[in-house]
């Protein structure tokens, strides 16, 4: 591991402004980072620890939404009242992500700034990954490719190159972009406001850059608007193992219902992309119709549109039409219980 340099903040101004400096990187939970220091795969310069900035806190906001801190560990969130009766879909996902341990560390905004888990990126003896050294190419998309995307490889449709075919790994994410989520930020030019859908960047020629940060900016909270989706909310995750292990493809299903018709409603998958892939055309294929099967594949078969393969992940196409027909099935029902680990 490199040797860096470590300052704890004190107040969030200041961190913004340490963290400007080039190679400089913010330390929370560190459940990611500190394994890719270990890896080779991080060397920052400079760390600053942000855990005493006072972010940890979940609040009601005026118009019936909440503000979750940046602090606010995934075990908590998951647990806390607010987000288990508003937003149950946001607390299955948070439940069926990592490990207990991993889950009373991660942090809401490091969950965010999570790095893939492909094989080639997280092992430093491969030569080739565009993401850690750009220009190199990309070990994956002729290598072993069971886990990696199917949607958003090309910003030119699937005929043209890719440049990078790796997923992000999150599951809060796909729940936070299902809930229409904003991530707020502070940086040295002030706060500002990112739409979920805006934040994670797909690969196009440029793999490196995985979200719509500045320099030296701090996620400081994530905001949901009032809930929506209380009574009909299901996270599925399939996966290869029940514990401790990332999607192969997962679904964030919220609908609102009036009667047996759909009112309006929240979808995004996981683990087939770089980023939680959602369509508004997809959830507006949903509204103002009946709660069926023949509505849910349509939307299924909208959100998968463009899908392209490879020689070990192909069957991540159909799993995902099937995985939204099933989550939106469950929703619709009123089941609320998603998977834990
Ligand atoms: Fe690197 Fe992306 Fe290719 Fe994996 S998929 S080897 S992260 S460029």
């Amino acid at each position: 591991m490199n040797s860096f340099t470590y300052e704890r903040a004190e107040a969030s101004t200041r961190a913004t402004r340490s963290a400007s400096v080039h190679g400089t990187k913010f330390l929370a939970g560190g459940t990611n980072l500190v394994d890719l220091m270990k890896y080779g795969v991080e060397s920052p310069s400079a760390l600053v620890d942000i855990n005493h900035l006072d972010l940890s806190q979940v609040i009601q906001s005026p118009d019936g939404g909440v503000s979750i801190g940046a602090l606010v560990r995934n075990s908590d969130l998951a647990d806390h009242a607010l987000i288990k009766t508003n937003y149950p879909l946001l607390s299955q996902a948070l439940l069926s992500g990592a490990s207990p341990q991993l889950r009373n560390m991660a942090t809401t905004g490091g969950n965010l700034l999570q790095r893939t888990r492909c094989y080639y990126f997280t092992d430093v003896t491969f030569p080739a990954c565009n993401k850690r050294m750009p220009g190199s190419g990309c070990a994956a998309i002729k290598g072993y490719n069971r886990i990696h995307a199917i949607l958003g490889q090309t910003d030119k449709g699937p005929a043209s190159g890719e440049s990078c075919i790796a997923t992000h790994p999150s599951d809060m994410c796909v729940a936070m972009a299902a809930l229409g989520a904003k991530v707020e930020v502070e940086g040295p030019k002030g706060k500002r406001s990112i739409a979920f859908a805006d934040f994670h960047k797909l690969p196009g020629t440029t793999p490196h850059i995985e979200t719509a940060l500045r320099p030296g900016e701090l996620i400081t909270s994530v905001t949901l608007p009032p809930p929506r989706f209380a009574k009909n909310a299901f996270y599925l995750k399939v996966r290869d193992r029940n514990s401790y292990a990332f999607a192969l493809i997962s679904v964030a299903a919220g609908l609102e219902m009036d009667g047996g018709n759909i009112k309006s409603a929240g979808l995004a998958l996981g683990g087939v992309a770089l980023k939680p892939w959602r369509k508004p055309e997809a959830e507006q294929a949903l509204s103002g119709k009946p709660a069926s099967p023949e509505t849910f594949r349509q939307a299924a078969g909208i959100l998968l549109a463009g899908a392209k393969g490879y020689e070990h992940n192909a069957f991540k196409i159909e799993m995902a039409k099937q995985g939204v027909v099933r989550a939106l099935t469950l929703a619709s029902q009123g089941t609320t219980e998603g998977v834990q680990s």
